[in-house]
């Protein structure tokens, strides 16, 4: 038994940093974030560079590298219906990639690492806003417990370290989250991407209606992922503990309410249904951030302007959209 002994501190601009999902979501915005903060060492790899499935690659590649920080934001990832649809992926890729990108970093004995889950992590019924604690406290959401479970098994991968090796390693879980660089294609995507592509193309079709998955009446919380990525340059600076952290705004709507600012956002004037024969999932998932916002960080874009934004990207990114 360890006892893991780190005051965080500023980062040296100078320290190497590997982000591994570097051109994903978060990854992308990772990259961005630490270069607008002067970081000169940053280390990512495409997948036909590195596969991260190949476990003796991922051990050669850290032993040459060496970062300072490792960064996981590599993740196969999707929304309702992918997880719901392929669980076996989920579980299976993501297991595979995390356990090899954290017994490689803890071969290399890399200082500081950083895990990145999802709030799917907690049970379906958690209480709300749902805090750290709730973690394996209650039955997960089953249209997404593959990937939930992979997720809590790299969050107690970390605590292990951190208890039988004294190493300061940190996990964060985001709320759901979008922004440039997102995945938009209709059926595997997250619901933001989704709603911007799907009342975009109606607008242009001149379509009287669109028709959305679902009642309209979960609630979700949403945070921009620059928001994100400042999040986790300030964590890597200021927070050190085994319990994961949770990244969100504090704020919740329902889908139905995220529909009406997407159509207003894209010029959207006709009617919207809503298919019953769709999952719903889980009913809320608002997270409590009080242990983020005490550490002293609070996100800066709000939903209206995030979403403006990304759908001025969508609209300018049409020839590289992932979907
Ligand atoms: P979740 O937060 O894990 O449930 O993942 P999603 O972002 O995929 O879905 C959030 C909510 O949006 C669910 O209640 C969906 O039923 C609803 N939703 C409505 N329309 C869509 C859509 O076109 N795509 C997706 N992915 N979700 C939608």
């Amino acid at each position: 038994m360890q006892e893991v002994t780190f005051d965080p501190a500023r980062l040296d601009r100078d320290s190497r940093i590997y982000v591994a999902g570097h051109r994903g979501l978060v990854g992308s915005a990772l990259w961005r974030h630490f270069e607008s903060e002067g970081f000169t060492d940053l280390v990512g790899r495409t997948r036909q560079e590195l596969d991260l499935l190949d476990r003796s690659a991922v051990f050669r590649f850290m032993a040459d590298v060496q970062p300072d920080v490792v960064v996981v934001a590599a993740a196969k990832v999707g929304g309702i219906m992918a997880n719901n649809t392929y669980p076996v992926d989920f579980i299976s890729e993501n297991l595979q990639v995390q356990v090899n990108l954290l017994d490689a970093a803890l071969d290399e004995r890399v200082e500081r690492v950083l895990f990145l889950g999802s709030s799917c992590i907690y049970p379906k019924f958690a209480e709300q806003p749902i805090r750290e604690d709730s973690l394996l406290t209650g039955t997960l959401e089953p249209t997404n417990d593959a990937y939930a479970i992979a997720k809590i098994a790299g969050i107690l991968q970390v605590q292990a370290v951190r208890r039988q090796y004294g190493l300061p390693w940190i996990s964060a879980m985001p709320t759901n989250l979008y922004g440039p660089g997102d995945n938009f294609s209709p059926t595997t995507s997250h619901v933001l991407p989704a709603l911007i592509q799907r009342y975009d193309n109606a607008r242009a079709a001149g379509d009287a209606e669109v028709v959305n998955w679902g009642s309209g009446s979960p609630r979700r919380e949403f945070l921009h992922v620059d928001d994100m990525a400042s999040a986790c340059l300030h964590l890597l600076e200021n927070f050190d503990g085994p319990q994961q952290v949770n990244v969100g705004t504090g704020d919740d709507q329902t889908i139905r309410d995220i529909s009406h600012l997407v159509a207003g956002a894209v010029g959207f004037t006709g009617e919207t249904q809503w298919d019953l024969s769709k999952p719903d999932g889980t009913p809320r998932k608002l997270l409590d951030v009080s242990t983020l916002f005490e550490s002293g960080w609070k996100p800066k874009i709000s939903l209206p302007e995030g979403i403006e934004a990304t759908v001025e990207w969508y609209r300018s990114n049409q020839a590289t959209l992932r979907t």
